[in-house]
């Protein structure tokens, strides 16, 4: 089942947590709201849930496979939920934790004492935990209460699945593991899922397409490569990976930036215009000072080389400091020293001025 919402808005007394917001999710597809904490992620997926009414306007709609539900009760929505803190009933087993929801409905849809049984074996099958169905919550570890928190909102066959930081609350190394579970279970069964995250490593690595919010706005809906290597805003430039800012003007056509310039703006913006330039600490070359080589001079101010590549703080003569990575092959090529000078210059640099990207 898709999903597709129109013009939504949100406030709550005068504060407006969500700004005249579309977006769709295809069928099958597992999509991120990705932002910051207050972006309005969660406003969001509660609104199409049917746990909160946006602000009425006459194009507001919450679509379920092009049936506008926006004045369908929750319980009505066929929608699954998952909560960042599991939300299980802590005196229940986690088989009746599972069953609950099939348990509560109306008498002449509710399966049989036999088939909820199998189903609730099944779930448990799909969430690797066979033999825990006797366990309380208490009983579990973090990762386990989720993948039950998952079964249960999966028991009452959804035709979509809402997930609101469903790995928000486990330490790192778990949330890798339930991540990747997450998207094997995604590809076996291809529900419609939207999950909420303010991790952008979970959304890169989990989602078909992501959804950037900041301040109750959509800033970008695209894939993970586009989103991370064509970001349409600074915002998304800078929300997603680390990368190097500068301050500078256009002038002559060029945009300055201490002592990197970048062409090809003549005529498009006028002289003067405030512009910022970002680039990834990856796409900065450092080759050494020798003549044959061409770059920005720079001093080497620190180097560290623990973790997946190396990291150097550079100093050019004039100009702000600029993190690079490298990779620790290089690493043993270049044998940088702290203190030394070294040319510098930038791959991939993206400017933003108030009206004009490049
Ligand atoms: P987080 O990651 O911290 O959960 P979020 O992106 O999900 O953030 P929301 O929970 O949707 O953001 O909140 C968006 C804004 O709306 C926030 O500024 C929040 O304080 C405000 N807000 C949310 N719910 C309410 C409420 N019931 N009453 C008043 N303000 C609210």
């Amino acid at each position: 089942m898709s999903i597709e919402v129109q013009h939504i808005s949100k406030c709550f007394g005068a504060f407006q947590a969500l700004h005249d917001v579309s977006l769709r999710v295809e069928e099958g597809e597992l999509m991120a709201l990705l932002g910051p904490s207050g972006s309005g992620k969660t406003s969001l997926l509660r609104i199409i849930a049917g746990l909160d009414s946006p602000e009425a306007h006459p194009d507001a709609k919450v679509m379920m496979n092009n049936e506008n539900m926006i004045h369908t009760r929750a319980g009505n929505r066929k929608v699954g939920f998952v909560f960042q803190h599991y939300a299980l009933f802590r005196h229940m087993t986690v088989f009746d934790n599972i069953a609950f929801g099939m348990r509560m409905r109306p008498k002449k849809e509710r399966p049989s004492k036999k088939e909820m049984k199998d189903r609730v074996e099944q779930l448990l099958n799909l969430i690797q935990l066979e033999n825990m169905g006797n366990r309380y919550p208490m009983q579990l570890s973090g990762g386990q209460r989720q993948r039950v928190a998952l079964a249960r909102a999966l028991a009452i066959e959804p035709k979509v699945l809402l997930l609101d930081e469903p790995f928000g609350a486990l330490d790192a190394r778990v949330r890798e593991d339930l991540r990747k579970w997450l998207r094997r279970l995604h590809k076996e069964i291809q529900i419609t899922s939207l999950f909420v995250t303010h991790d952008q490593e979970e959304a890169l690595e989990l989602a078909d397409r992501i959804v950037v919010m900041n301040e109750g706005r959509i800033e970008q809906i695209g894939t993970p490569d586009e989103v991370f290597h064509q970001p349409r805003t600074e915002f998304v430039m800078q929300f997603l990976g680390s990368v190097n800012l500068f301050h500078g003007r256009i002038e002559r056509g060029e945009a300055v930036f201490g002592p990197w310039k970048v062409p090809g703006l003549l005529g498009k913006c006028p002289e003067g215009t405030a512009a910022r330039l970002f680039v990834r600490p990856y796409d900065i070359t450092v080759q050494p000072d020798q003549q044959e080589y061409e770059g920005t001079i720079a001093f080497i101010r620190r180097i560290q080389s623990a973790g997946p590549h190396v990291k150097m703080e550079l100093e050019p003569e004039s100009g702000e400091r600029v993190i690079v990575e490298i990779s620790h092959e290089r690493h043993a090529t270049l044998k940088p020293r702290v203190g030394e000078k070294v040319l510098v210059s930038l791959r991939n640099a993206r400017v933003f001025t108030e009206d004009y990207t490049i």
